[in-house]
């Protein structure tokens, strides 16, 4: 068993009093986002010891949505402008009980477009 001099356990025990006040120092402290400056205690540590920001995820979310929103409409406006296309193309789905389902799911962007 390795033993320890009086210097070197003492130089042991200073190093856990240091890092056990910074571990009580972050727990009280604040994390200030650096993207959008918003702070949060430093308790809400993510699992891999990283923090996320609240706000920032949230505004991802809705950029994602809006994304996708953006990417939909734009498939549905395709559909619309090619739906004829379609039904020659691929008749074995445009029959017409597929196109009646197509157009009913198409007739709120083709309303939105209408009011634009
Ligand atoms: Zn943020």
């Amino acid at each position: 068993m390795k033993t320890y001099n009086t210097q070197q356990v003492e130089a042991m025990e200073a190093e856990i009093d240091r890092l056990r006040a910074e571990l009580a120092r972050a727990r009280t402290s604040l994390w200030e986002c650096s993207d959008c400056g918003f702070r949060f205690s430093a308790e809400h540590v993510d699992v891999d010891g990283e923090y996320s920001c609240p706000v920032c995820a949230e505004a991802k979310l809705r950029a994602d949505i809006a994304r996708k929103d953006a990417a939909l409409k734009a498939s549905l406006e395709w559909l619309t402008n090619n739906l004829i296309e379609c039904e020659i193309l691929y008749p074995e789905f445009t029959d017409e009980e597929t196109v009646a389902i197509i157009r009913a799911a198409l007739s709120p962007s083709l309303d939105e477009r209408k009011a634009a």
